[in-house]
């Protein structure tokens, strides 16, 4: 192959890219990341929620720089308020807790300091960082590289490169240019929306509320922010309600169990987005592409969470290419496939066996038994004995 000017061109610099960028780098690849943001991480569409393992996975420190609140463990409700909790500092007061020589069993991150914390180890990892840099598609060429077609300030660009990473997020585009299915299903996808508030008490807890009287397809929940602010939101299936997100967060503050403990509060930010509660990607790579993040569905089919499955996915990601580039090995011809295996051996078949579990509680017709199933699923799934406590 001649040389190009890079060996990856990573598309979005989220999370899943900056990782993925970080430890490519970090072995020697020449790595260009871009985002088409001038600003990383805003508007913020996340609550940030991301255990301890997660952020070590991708060997990324617990910094002050982007923590907001430190997470001792869960408190699950069902839609009459009878609550599950697995604190930590109780089950295992000698490891977890706010004390010297102990520590927290997760975070909530400002998503805006930590895609910025992110892009920043990359580049001082060697990564050329451009902003306010779209990708608008890719050619594979005869000679085993690729065109990749860019639009920097608004310039047209073509670089080559050997592989293009596709880190787009959800509405990912680089997946479409190769031709991968990439829809979901209107089923499968969560509308988000949480308010940042002050005035409601916190306990170090991810409180997680089910039951379809208060998120139809999806569940409520409270998480503290730091400084005495909290999130309050709620992710709700379209095809589950004929009212909006905006409607059932008002309900669950107003007329919930928690109605008195959220009588008090003040809105200071309103965020949405949404969330894929979906299988991972059947096929995530094409001939000089692969995706990684929400852009291949990395996300975790009964949390919504995407956080430790984008950094750690990045850092499978890397790890491969390294190691496939490295050997001169083919990019085009089905060789990426590779890629795949290799992300389902370390994290995928856990994916699709949760993905399997939600499809399994929401077929039930039964409201009554589906939320039954829903809370007894989130309770064990946050347990401390749970066999998905690593994803
Ligand atoms: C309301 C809400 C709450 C959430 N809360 C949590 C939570 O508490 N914990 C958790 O683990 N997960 C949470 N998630 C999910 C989490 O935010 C995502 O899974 C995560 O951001 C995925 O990271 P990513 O790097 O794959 O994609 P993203 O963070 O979406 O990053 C993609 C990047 O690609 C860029 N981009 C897109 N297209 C192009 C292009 N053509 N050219 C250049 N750049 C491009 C974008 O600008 C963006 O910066 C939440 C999501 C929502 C909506």
């Amino acid at each position: 192959m001649p040389p190009t000017d890079y060996d990856l061109i990573i598309v979005g610099a989220g999370p899943a890219g900056s990782t993925t960028a970080r430890f490519a780098a970090s072995a020697g690849l020449r790595v260009l990341l871009i985002d088409k943001r001038q600003e990383l991480g805003a508007p913020i569409q996340c609550s940030g929620a991301i255990s301890g393992h997660g952020l070590a996975a991708a060997g990324i420190p617990p910094d002050p720089e982007f923590i907001h609140e430190a997470i001792y463990g869960f408190a699950i409700y069902n839609d009459r308020g009878d609550r599950t909790v697995h604190d930590y500092r109780q089950l295992k007061g000698d490891e977890y807790g706010p004390g010297p020589g102990k520590k927290p069993l997760g975070y909530v991150v400002d998503r805006r300091r930590f895609d910025r914390y992110l892009m920043t180890q990359a580049e001082r990892a060697g990564v050329d960082v451009w902003l306010k840099t779209e990708g608008l598609g890719y050619r594979p060429r005869p000679d085993g590289s690729c065109t990749v077609s860019l639009l920097r300030y608004n310039q047209p660009i073509e670089l080559t490169t050997r592989v293009v990473v596709g880190a787009d997020g959800l509405q990912s585009q680089v997946g479409k240019w190769a031709g991968l299915q990439t829809h979901i299903k209107i089923t499968e996808l969560a509308g988000c929306l949480q308010f940042i508030v002050d005035g409601v008490e916190t306990e170090g807890l991810l409180e997680i509320v089910t039951g379809h009287e208060w998120a139809p397809g999806g569940y409520a929940w409270v998480f503290p922010k730091g400084h005495g602010y909290a999130e309050i939101g709620l992710g709700v299936i379209a095809t589950m309600t004929d009212k909006p997100a905006r409607w059932h967060l008002d309900k669950f503050i107003t007329q919930s169990f928690f109605r008195d403990r959220f009588a008090g509060s003040r809105i200071l930010e309103v965020q949405g987005g949404g969330v894929p509660l979906a299988a991972p990607l059947r096929t995530q790579f094409a001939d000089n592409m692969i995706l990684v993040g929400d852009a291949a569905r990395h996300v975790n089919p009964i949390t919504g969470g995407g956080l430790h499955t984008a950094v750690a996915g990045g850092k499978i990601a890397a790890d491969f290419l390294v190691g496939h580039l490295g050997d001169g090995l083919p990019l085009q011809g089905g060789a990426l496939e590779a890629y795949q295996r290799a992300w389902l051996g370390a994290m995928g078949d856990k994916m699709w066996k949760l993905y399997g579990i939600k499809t399994g509680i929401f077929h039930n017709m039964d409201i009554g038994e589906r939320d039954r199933q829903l809370y007894a699923t989130m309770s064990s799934y946050f347990s401390p004995t749970s066999e998905f406590k690593k994803i």
